[in-house]
């Protein structure tokens, strides 16, 4: 904890930008440097609680507004964020550690996100439904769900919060934002376009401080209706178990372990480029991010050599450089456990292809070198527990039954890829695999209008597509019964 400075980052709530009630401050550290670039405001329960309130009382004046006149807030915060991409990415690279270039496509992917929430609203349709009886009509009624808390974690801070963010606005629900302790910094950019936009004072604030603290007041507070998380399952569990109490709303977004499939009509060097870029963007501190690799025995040698070669030349520095594809890890603590991961790996008898430790090319920053290992036991750390780390374990594997029984047996279901040009293998794979998000053929599968979420403990309901607005909605039946005539 350290003392205000003049670059203290604010709080926002009720259309004003606010420090803690007591003064508190937390430093942000740039993961390249190790440096604290900003001090932000570091509140707690009572500030979470104005800002619920403030929500609760602007949104009966933002649920009237026509979804046209929303949509118009939405749409001018995407500009606005396309205008201050580069600004907003270097703000997030410095905060988070992920390359420029990624940063810039995180807020243009969100930009769209705004965009193509603000036009789905206009189509948040009930239906008008045949009746039984001659004097009776039934339709049902969209209506917003109510207050929400928004809370998500650091590996994406610009685009957890759009994915929620803007389809609440979008059908007329308020927000009060939390972001993850260390990334708060693009988010508040986010907010001054959204202000600039023309979103009214209480319909979206931003808080800081403890996280524990903060669920409390959003699972406690009745004035909030819907909590949305995007983070680890043990948290998720733990607000779901909260939520509860007042039977709250709640949308899960939570770990994942996902399966790269590699059968052996497709091109090993073509697919093993997808898996290096897709493994060691944000330095596989990604949810949807490959962390077992079964390639076929037939195609294997190929495939870990070509891994091989594209993950051993990949240009780690900080991310603000030119060139530069991999930045630091996110955190010490993040390094760490991924140092611990790759030491069981090796305990257990997994062979370093290349990579394996810290760079020690760095005196300052949480840089781990891309790391590629085969000859892994079934019991080894990285393939039963989420990695969230630049780790590529290679597997093998002969038939499409074992590869499936294989790629299902863990409690995630997030995402999956399977690469292979048989429509009728790639039909089963899609049909077979356990998975919310699958990939045939295409290493990035997430877009603003296709549903994202996971099955088993990797989540609950979806954000983005339809789903994601329909997560924002109450379905109100209505039934009129007509005078006979
Ligand atoms: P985390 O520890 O669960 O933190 C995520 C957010 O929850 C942060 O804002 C954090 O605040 C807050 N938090 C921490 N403890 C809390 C508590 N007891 N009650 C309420 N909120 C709490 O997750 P993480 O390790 O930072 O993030 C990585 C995880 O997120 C991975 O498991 C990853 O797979 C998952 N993730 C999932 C998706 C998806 O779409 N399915 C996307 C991205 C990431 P502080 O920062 O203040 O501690």
């Amino acid at each position: 904890m350290a003392t205000a400075t003049a670059a203290l980052k604010r709080m926002y709530i009720d259309g004003k930008w606010c420090a803690a009630d007591n003064g508190r401050t937390l430093g942000v550290i740039n993961p390249a440097t190790e440096e604290v670039i900003e001090e932000i405001a570091y509140g707690g329960r009572a500030e979470v609680r104005r800002a619920i309130e403030a929500a609760h009382r602007a949104m009966p004046g933002w649920m009237k507004q026509s979804s046209w006149d929303r949509a118009k807030v939405l749409k001018k915060t995407a500009e606005l964020m396309r205008e201050r991409a580069d600004s907003m990415a270097r703000t997030l690279t410095m905060e988070q550690g992920k390359p420029v270039a990624e940063a810039k496509a995180e807020i243009l992917h969100s930009a769209d996100t705004f965009e193509w929430f603000g036009e789905e609203g206009k189509r948040a349709y009930g239906d008008v439904i045949p009746h039984s009886a001659p004097g009776k009509r039934y339709i049902t009624l969209k209506h917003p769900v109510g207050v929400v808390g928004a809370i998500s974690p650091w590996n994406f801070p610009i685009t957890l919060q759009s994915r929620k963010i803007a389809p609440a606005l979008a059908v007329g629900c308020t927000v009060v934002s939390k972001p993850a302790s260390q990334t708060p910094l693009s988010l508040i950019q986010l907010f001054e376009c959204m202000i600039e936009a023309g979103a009214p004072a209480g319909v979206v604030n931003l808080v800081m401080g403890p996280a524990q603290e903060i669920a409390e007041e959003l699972l406690e507070n009745p004035l909030c209706r819907k909590i949305s998380f995007t983070g680890s399952t043990e948290v998720g569990k733990q607000l779901m178990r909260g939520a509860a109490e007042q039977v709250k709303r709640i949308s899960l977004e939570l770990g994942g372990h996902a399966p790269f499939i590699v059968f052996p009509d497709a091109d090993p060097e073509v697919v093993a480029k997808a898996a290096v870029v897709g493994k060691f963007r944000n330095n596989g501190q990604v949810c949807i991010a490959p962390s077992r690799f079964y390639v076929h025995k037939d195609v294997e040698k190929k495939f870990a050599e070509a891994a091989v070669e594209f993950a051993r030349n990949l240009k780690l520095g900080n991310g603000l450089d030119a060139g530069v594809e991999v930045g630091p890890m996110f955190e010490k603590k993040a390094l760490e456990q991924t140092i611990n991961l790759v030491e069981d790996a090796k305990k257990n008898g997994a062979k370093i292809l290349t990579g394996g430790s810290r760079s020690k090319r760095f005196e300052r920053g949480y840089f781990f070198e891309p790391t590629v290992l085969t000859g892994l036991s079934p019991k080894t750390k990285m393939l039963t527990e989420e990695p969230f780390a630049p780790v590529m374990p290679l597997l093998d594997f002969s038939r499409l039954d074992e590869v499936i029984q294989a790629a299902n047996n863990t409690r995630y279901g997030l995402a999956a890829y399977v690469f292979t040009n048989d429509l009728t293998v790639a039909w089963r794979m899609g049909e077979g695999l356990e998975a919310g998000i699958i990939g045939i053929n295409d290493p990035v599968p997430a877009t603003p209008q296709s549903p994202f979420g996971g099955m088993k403990e990797s989540g609950l309901g979806r954000e983005l597509g339809h789903e994601g607005l329909e997560a924002y909605l109450e379905t109100k039946a209505v039934s009129f019964k007509l005078r006979d005539s």
